[in-house]
C-alpha cells in the first residue's frame, strides 16, 4: 500500500525538493500549500491539496482522505528581516498555524512528525559551538516562532504520544541538479539568489548588510547546506520515526562557515563574472555568526552530505537561475 506523507509547504523551495526525495524513496508526498509563498509549478511529485493551515476543517478532511503515515511540516514564513518589522504576522502564521496542524495530526492518529526548524532559534552566541544541546535564545521573531513550535511538539509528545524529528537548519542553498525544482522566492531576500540576480544584471547590485561585525572580514558568517542534502536527512528522519526510534533533534549544516564576502568571491569564481556590490547597514535581527558544530545527524541517522562544497551549491543555483523560474 502506498505510504502517503503530508508535506506542508510542498510548493516551496525546501518542501518541493523534499517531495522529490520522498518520491525517490518510495513514498507519495501529498502537498498541502496555500501558495502564499509557494508555487503550483513546484508541485511535481505527488498530489496537491490547496489549503491554509488556519483551516482546521480542511486539514481534517485531508488527513481523512489520504491517511498519511507522517507529516513533514515546512510551511512557514521565514524572513528574519520581515519578522522584525511585523512580528505578529510571524507568530500568527507560524505558531498558530502549526498548533492547528499538530492538533489535526493528533486527532487523526498521525503521530510521526518531521519539523523544519532553524539555527535562528539560537540567536547570537559569540564563540559558542552550536549543537543540539546549545540553549536557544532567539533574537528575532522568526527564530522565536520556530522555538515555540519545537516546544509545542514536545508538549504534544507527552500528552498525545506525538513523535517528532526536529531539524534545525543552517543556511539552505543550491537547487535540484536535475533542474526540476529550484530556489525561487518573490520577493527574493536571500543572499545567493540576490547575488546571482546582480551578476546577470537583473538587479543593479548586491547590498552587503553590515561590514562591521566582529568577524575576520567584518561580514556575517553562515554555514551553507545544499537543499538536496538537507532533504535527504528528512527522509532518514522519517525512516527513524517509522522504525519507532523516538523523538530527536538534529542540526543540519556542514560545519563550515563562510562570510558574505567569501560567498561573493566563490560566486565570482563559479560564474566567472563580476559581482556588483554596495556596502549597506546591518539588517536588524542578523546574528554575526551561525555555524553548526554538530555531527549528530551523521552519527545517528547516517546522513552523508554529497554536495557539501559551497561552489557546488552556487553552481547548482546558477544553473537553475539561468534556466528560468516558476510562473505561479
Ligand atoms: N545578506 C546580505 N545581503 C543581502 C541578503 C543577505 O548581505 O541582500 C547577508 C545577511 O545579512 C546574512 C547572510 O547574507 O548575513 C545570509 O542571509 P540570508 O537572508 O540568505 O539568510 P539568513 O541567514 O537570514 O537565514
Amino acid at each position: 500500500m502506498a505510504k502517503h506523507v503530508l508535506v506542508t509547504g510542498g510548493g516551496g523551495y525546501i518542501g518541493s525538493h523534499a517531495c522529490k526525495a520522498l518520491r525517490a524513496a518510495g513514498y507519495v508526498p501529498v502537498t498541502y500549500d496555500s501558495f502564499v509563498t509557494g508555487w503550483c509549478d513546484a508541485v511535481r511529485f505527488g498530489p496537491l491539496e490547496e489549503g491554509d493551515l488556519a483551516d482546521r476543517a480542511r486539514l481534517d478532511a485531508v488527513f481523512a482522505k489520504w491517511q498519511p503515515v507522517a507529516v513533514m511540516h515546512f510551511a512557514a514564513l521565514s524572513l528574519v528581516g520581515e519578522s522584525m518589522q511585523d512580528p505578529g504576522k510571524y507568530w500568527r502564521a507560524n505558531v498558530i498555524s502549526s498548533l492547528n496542524l499538530i492538533e489535526a495530526a493528533c486527532a487523526a492518529g498521525c503521530l510521526d512528525f518531521v519539523f523544519s526548524s532553524t539555527c535562528a532559534t539560537y540567536g547570537d552566541q559569540d564563540g559558542v559551538v552550536l549543537d543540539e544541546t546549545t540553549p536557544q535564545r532567539p533574537i528575532n521573531a522568526y527564530g522565536g516562532s520556530k522555538r515555540a513550535i519545537e516546544d509545542m511538539l514536545r508538549d504534544f509528545g507527552l500528552s498525545h504520544g506525538l513523535r517528532s524529528v526536529i531539524f534545525r537548519y543552517f543556511n539552505v542553498a543550491g537547487s535540484d541538479p536535475e533542474g526540476e525544482v529550484g530556489e525561487f522566492h518573490r520577493p527574493e531576500t536571500h543572499l545567493i539568489p540576490l547575488m546571482l540576480d546582480a551578476i546577470d544584471g537583473k538587479r543593479p547590485a548586491l547590498t552587503v548588510f553590515g561590514s562591521d561585525y566582529p568577524t575576520p572580514d567584518g561580514t556575517c558568517i553562515r554555514d551553507y547546506v545544499h537543499v538536496c542534502d538537507l532533504v535527504d536527512a528528512h527522509v532518514l528522519g522519517l525512516q527513524w520515526l517509522e522504525a519507532g526510534k523516538g523523538s530527536e533533534v538534529f542540526c543540519l549544516g556542514t560545519g563550515q562557515g563562510f562570510s558574505v564576502r567569501e560567498v561573493i568571491a566563490q560566486s565570482r569564481a563559479v560564474t566567472n563574472r563580476e559581482v556588483p556590490i554596495v556596502e549597506g547597514a546591518r539588517r536588524p535581527g542578523d546574528a554575526a555568526m551561525l555555524v553548526s558544530g554538530s555531527t549528530k545527524a551523521t552519527r545517528v541517522l547516517g546522513w552523508t552530505p554529497k554536495r557539501a562544497d559551497l561552489s557546488t551549491m552556487i553552481a547548482d543555483a546558477w544553473r537553475w537561475h539561468q534556466s528560468g523560474h516558476y510562473e505561479r
